[in-house]
């Protein structure tokens, strides 16, 4: 089966084993005279990989790329990315690969608080996509009872949940509001709590590093909510979660992985130490189908905690701040709309949660304005002290002062499916406000 290929994981061995089977990579670093000789000393050097080279290959050589370094008979499963904003790249696993994942995602589900003694109703899509099948093989490996329930057929999950009274449900945090609204339309308003879940372990979307966020979760379903499975699909899948202390997501991939943070703008190495922020670049250690070097994941993380935790563990700790592509560099600080997104959460009593950014069309952007939808019946001196705190915490997050302008609820322009937050207006002499 060719299974023992690399099995000490080590940079070296895993360079030289892409570099000798890898028509994908010979190719990339034929002009910069990396070899499987010197691409470990050269490793700073080499250039990154980015995914949308991974789905030209894949189109110029269907349907796995000239990156597939095992022979087909090793290949024992095809799974694909989520790709929601482009076509999909097909992942292709041999059972050591299969092995790998499953053990770190396990590692995750177990940090997070998952235990033998638990029923788990899985929720996500097990169509192609890692978070189905392979996360199942995941929340198995833990020792826990696993539900495949997958996604769709909402009132038959609440019937199943009311029946067999499950202890824990693995799914996007986005689900639970789809299920509150199948128990207020079909099921006579029933509580949430009614089902008696303990432990909610969320996947696949942003929005628990919100405190406001995980509080609301909590209060109405009364359980406990952990950021279970953060995960990159090309590189691995699942490869972080909160432990019990909840201070960040820790890095569980270590020996499958080596991170590395980045510059978005520039490509600078950031060194992995508290406070830190950069993209987060990946290269896979053991990985023998599709093995990544350098791989630009466009995830821009902070690094929470560098020290060993409370928990025992000593990896880093990570929060989730946006992704590169999003980024807007105003007078040279690199500032992410998910961030101006989480101070206005920060005002659930005063602000309805709509919200636009307006920078000039053209760059370089010298200043940045924030529009917010108040809610109604707020009095004039509220407003305006509603504004300067809005702005000094804008300030805070973002390290430059915003224009502030409230406006009534309804003003700001909804769109179908994802509202467009950051509109680039062409009259520079006075942006949005
Ligand atoms: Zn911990």
């Amino acid at each position: 089966m060719g299974e023992t290929l690399n099995a000490d994981g080590t940079l070296s061995e895993q360079l030289e084993y892409v570099l000798s089977r890898s028509a994908f990579y010979k190719e990339k670093y034929a002009g910069c005279g990396i070899t499987s000789e010197n691409a470990a000393n050269r490793f700073s050097e080499l250039p990154f990989t980015e995914k949308q080279e991974l789905l030209d290959d894949q189109e110029a050589h269907p349907p796995f790329g000239a990156n597939l370094c095992a022979e087909l008979a090793e290949v024992q499963r095809i799974q694909k990315t989520s790709g929601t904003s482009n076509r999909p790249v097909l992942i292709a696993l041999t059972p050591k690969d299969i092995e790998t994942t499953v053990s770190v995602g396990a590692t995750c589900f177990r940090a997070a608080g998952l235990e033998p003694t638990d029923v788990v109703v899985h929720c996500l899509n097990y169509c192609l996509w890692m978070g189905g099948y392979t996360d199942h093989q995941s929340l198995e490996r833990t020792g826990a009872t696993v539900v495949p329930y997958g996604v769709g057929n909402t009132v038959g999950l609440v019937e199943f949940m009311f029946h067999a009274k499950p202890t824990a449900i693995h799914c996007t945090p986005s689900y639970l509001a789809k299920l509150e609204a199948v128990l207020a339309e079909q099921f006579g308003g029933a509580s949430p709590k009614e089902f008696g879940l303990k432990k909610g372990l969320f996947a696949g979307e942003g929005g628990l590093q919100y405190p406001n966020f995980r509080q609301r979760i909590e209060e109405k379903w009364g359980l406990c909510a952990i950021n279970a499975n953060y995960g990159v699909s090309e590189a691995l899948s699942m490869i972080a979660a909160e432990c019990a202390e909840r201070d960040g997501l820790h890095f569980m991939a270590g020996d499958a992985l080596l991170p590395e943070l980045i510059d978005p703008a520039t490509t600078d190495p950031i060194p992995i130490e508290t406070g830190a922020q950069g993209e987060l670049v990946l290269t896979n250690l053991c990985r023998l189908a599709q093995p990544l070097i350098r791989y630009r994941t466009r995830d821009v993380i902070s690094v929470v905690r560098a020290e060993p935790c409370d928990c025992g563990r000593s990896s880093f700790r990570f929060q989730v701040t946006g992704r590169s592509d999003e980024m807007l560099v105003v007078k040279g600080i690199n500032v992410y709309p998910s961030a101006i997104r989480s101070v206005i959460d920060g005002f659930p009593d005063m602000l309805n949660g709509e919200y636009q950014i307006v920078v000039s069309a053209t760059e370089p952007l010298a200043e940045i304005a924030v529009k917010a939808e108040h809610v109604a019946g707020l009095s004039p001196d509220a407003l305006e002290s509603l504004a300067t705190t809005l702005g000094q915490k804008i300030r805070h997050v973002i390290n430059i002062a915003p224009r502030v302008a409230l406006c009534k609820e309804g003003e700001l322009p909804r769109t179908e499916g994802k509202t467009r937050r950051v509109v680039r207006e062409a009259n520079d002499e006075k942006i949005g406000i």
